[in-house]
């Protein structure tokens, strides 16, 4: 087996010559026709249609084209779509896909229907870099970026997917950029993607429909506000700075009252759109009342800035484990007396509940298969001024689903 020749072809999501059109949104598309088909901009969103509508990759079978076009298309383009590699069904209906990205890396998605919606989980990078304490893919480290094709290919796999279980509740309505990997460190491709997501002739799903879940990459929060009208969730976890480095190294170089700051900027621009801040419980970390009282006042001073009642919303999730965590679950009082301080505080507060779990399939326990990783790691926080990390594992852990 040729390794070099096999990942250079796989990381650029392309054969040599061909152009991936999964890797484009609208205007790509619409470029591509222009200027490398020598065609009309309109006939990309026939394409458009029949790739993210009707799930068809083979040119041939793309019927209302004509034989010119078709064979254009042949020449310089294809639909590469991730290969599953293992599917599983979790008793409460989520399901959970691992799908290859290349010869050595794989990355999970998960679809969770609930009450008259379906959000789809998806992961942004292969591993993560960011060595949040309590998350089971830091532990695998990182290894790279997804391109564009990957991203939305997990949408246009579950799409299919869920095309063919003829159940309403099973419709695709939100996507949750919440899997693998920090979403704002993978900017261009990530925005890419959510375009397509959004548009019509993708997955028209309404802006409040995608969010990005990011562990507080300031510079990037005020980027994606310029360019996305998305919906923010930023990972918060613990309400002061001490507590926040330690959970979430990333803390050390966008501390909360910077990352406040960002969410300040970008609710300014969404007029009238709350940010959803996520709080993981852990017992006896940051579930006793004293942390209840100190993020209730975070939460309120974002409310009063921004002039808007519930601007900020509370998402507590159950920390769910993973082999080798030395963190456990809070109890059930914690939570509900953790949930009960902020509603008295008149902090819009939910509970997260958890689904899939039978499958490892909740929040944090998403695994993929991630090689090669230990040196990227090393250049990766290197770049991002954060320190060697203090969970390095020793071998590539498998996919526990695999
Ligand atoms: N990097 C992004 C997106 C990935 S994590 C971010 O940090 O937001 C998505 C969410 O999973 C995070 O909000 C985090 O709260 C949650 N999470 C991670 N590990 C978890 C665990 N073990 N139990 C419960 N939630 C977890």
């Amino acid at each position: 087996m040729n390794d070099t020749i096999d990942n250079k072809q796989d990381h650029a999501g392309q054969k040599p010559g061909r152009q991936n059109l999964l890797d484009l949104d609208r205007e790509g598309l619409e470029n591509f026709f222009a200027d490398t088909l020598g065609e009309k901009r309109y006939r990309a969103h026939q394409v458009m249609k029949w790739i993210h509508h009707r799930h068809v990759t083979d040119f041939a079978e793309m019927t209302d084209l004509g034989k010119v076009l078709r064979g254009k298309l042949e020449a310089h383009a294809e639909v590469r779509v991730p290969q599953i590699q293992f599917e599983k069904p979790s008793t409460d209906g989520t399901h959970k896909w691992l799908l290859g990205m290349d010869n050595s890396n794989a990355i999970e998605t998960v679809f969770i229907p609930d009450k008259g919606r379906g959000t789809l989980c998806v992961s942004s990078q292969v591993g993560c870099a960011l060595n949040c304490q309590f998350c089971s893919t830091a532990t695998q480290g990182f290894n790279r970026n997804l391109s564009t094709a990957e991203i939305i290919g997990q949408v246009w796999v579950a799409a299919k997917h869920l095309g063919n279980v003829p159940h309403k509740q099973r419709k695709l309505t939100n996507v949750v950029m919440m899997g693998m990997g920090e979403p704002l460190m993978n900017f261009d491709n990530v925005v890419r993607a959510m375009s397509v997501m959004r548009d019509d002739l993708g997955y028209g799903l309404a802006n409040k429909r995608v969010t990005l879940s990011t562990a507080g990459m300031v510079p990037m929060i005020d980027k994606l506000g310029e360019v996305s009208d998305v919906s923010l969730a930023v990972s918060l976890h613990a309400p002061n700075d001490e507590l926040r480095s330690e959970l979430v190294p990333l803390n050390k170089k966008y501390p909360i009252e910077e990352l406040m700051a960002a969410c300040e900027r970008y609710a300014r621009r969404k007029k009238g759109e709350s940010i959803t801040f996520e709080y993981t419980l852990m017992k006896g970390v940051n579930d006793q009342p004293m942390h209840a009282r100190q993020l209730a006042r975070l939460m309120r001073q974002f409310d009063n800035a921004l002039q808007m009642k519930d601007a900020a919303k509370v998402n507590l999730i159950p920390f769910n484990p993973f082999p080798g965590t030395r963190y456990e679950r809070s109890s059930e009082a914690d939570i509900r007396a953790f949930q009960k301080s902020l509603l008295d505080a008149h902090v819009l507060t939910m509970v997260r509940r958890t689904r899939g779990d039978d499958i490892d399939a909740a929040c944090g326990q998403l695994k993929g298969q991630v090689a090669d990783r230990t040196r990227r790691q090393a250049e990766h926080r290197k770049r991002l001024g954060l320190q060697a990390g203090v969970s390095e594992v020793d071998n590539v852990a498998p996919g526990r689903v695999a």
